[in-house]
């Protein structure tokens, strides 16, 4: 198990647009156990690469039924509308109000290589947008009708 230390905003790695994943090794396998054992760490709901400096598209979402890994996550549909309250662990002590898609989606690789598909409902809808938004360098405070803190 290794911690990686999760940047915050004002550290511009958070800002830029992450490379696709062509290749999944080693290397790629130890950031993924590396950005789970983070997010747990850290208490939270989701972690993107870039949050911890890796300009790579790999997510981690944990809603409360286990761990879910998305190389190269992309929307490929959206429907409805929720507005609810959301933080990020790159920007400590701020939540506020985000209007997302209420179902999305996904289409992404998983860590074996396998083409998967997702479709995520309520907090998974937002936590897919939230993660996959950091991959281009947007943070939820971009789109923050209301803040509560
Ligand atoms: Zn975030």
């Amino acid at each position: 198990m290794a911690l990686r230390k999760i940047r915050e905003d004002g550290d511009e790695v958070l800002r830029k647009v992450s490379k696709e994943v062509t290749e999944i090794n080693e290397r790629t396998l130890t950031l993924i156990e590396d950005m789970i054992d983070t997010m747990y760490e850290a208490d939270g709901v989701g972690l993107a690469a870039p949050q911890i400096g890796i300009l790579k598209r790999i997510v981690v979402i944990d809603v409360g039924e286990g761990p879910i890994v998305m190389i190269n996550p992309t929307v490929v549909e959206a429907k409805g509308e929720q507005e609810e309250i959301e933080g990020c662990l790159s920007v400590p002590g701020v939540s506020g109000k985000v209007k997302r898609p209420l179902e999305v989606k996904v289409a992404y690789t998983d860590e074996k290589g396998q083409g998967q598909t997702l479709v995520g409902r309520d907090l998974l809808a937002i936590a897919c947008c939230h993660e996959i938004d950091h991959l281009d360098g947007v943070l939820y405070i971009d789109k923050v009708t209301e803040f509560i803190n």
